[in-house]
């Protein structure tokens, strides 16, 4: 199984070693670690280096840094893109809902990133918030972009029309809370090979584990849910969305 979605630079030093033995327990082979910014980009990608086997990066400026996107910080970022296991462009997208960067410097990050991984032969992990129609623009001003819209809560036809661009959509934790309808009617309508499973750790841990810190072991659960709103197994939904992973981060995300 693989958890297409944990940011691991958000745990202590001391803690990651744990948090992957945890994983690898629960049978989670593979972990993609997206940076959100200045703060942890080199972070992230040392965390990859540390453990090659197990974890893959994606560097980028998360919405809520977009106004850190500098001449300089570009720079940062298009040094680190194309080192060993750096397999993606993100965290990247908008944020209406927080708006801790101006909209428009958030769409200014967004293009140009999405610019960045097309350029690079990237895929990109995006993040969307109460900006759906902006963000649909900026994918459409953008050709050649593919990847995953991660955590995804604009609906099922919205979910639809990502899905229509060639993109993955990634179910979190989310998909366990009774209440979240509009999610499980996202995970049922989709075809199966357009999903990826994930936790955003430390973030939205799932049922039984809601409230706590979440961490890539419990991504288990998230499959779990997942095979439940199908209506199939376990090890069909593990087998699918861990080949689309692949299909969409390898060959350097290769899954043993
Ligand atoms: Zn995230």
């Amino acid at each position: 199984m693989i958890d297409s979605h944990a940011h691991l630079a958000m745990f202590q030093d001391g803690e990651v070693e744990g948090v992957l033995a945890r994983a690898e327990e629960a049978g989670v082979e593979r972990i993609l670690a997206p940076a959100t910014g200045p703060g942890d980009l080199e972070r992230t990608v040392a965390l990859r280096d540390r453990f090659p086997e197990r974890v893959v990066a994606a560097v980028g400026c998360h919405p809520h840094e977009a106004a850190a996107l500098d001449a300089a910080l570009k720079r940062r970022l298009e040094g680190l893109v194309g080192r060993d296991g750096v397999v993606a462009i993100g965290e990247i997208g908008l944020d209406y809902h927080y708006e801790i960067a101006p909209r428009e410097d958030q769409r200014r990050a967004l293009a140009w990133q999405l610019a960045l991984a097309v350029e690079s032969g990237l895929p990109v992990v995006l993040h969307e918030r109460e900006a759906w129609p902006d963000f649909l623009a900026a994918l459409a001003a953008q050709e050649g972009v593919r990847g995953v819209a991660h955590c995804f809560t604009a609906g099922v036809e919205a979910a639809q029309e990502v899905v229509a661009r060639g993109l993955a959509v990634g179910v979190a934790g989310m998909v366990t809370f009774p209440k979240a309808e509009q999610v499980k009617a996202m995970v049922a309508a989709l075809p199966l090979d357009r999903l990826l499973l994930e936790t955003d750790s430390p973030y939205l841990a799932p049922v039984p584990h809601r409230g706590q810190r979440n961490e890539p072991a419990l991504v288990r659960l998230v499959g779990e849910a997942v095979a439940r709103e199908r209506s199939t197994s376990l090890a069909e939904v593990e087998a699918v969305t861990s080949s689309t992973f692949a299909r969409l981060f390898g060959p350097g995300a290769g899954v043993a």
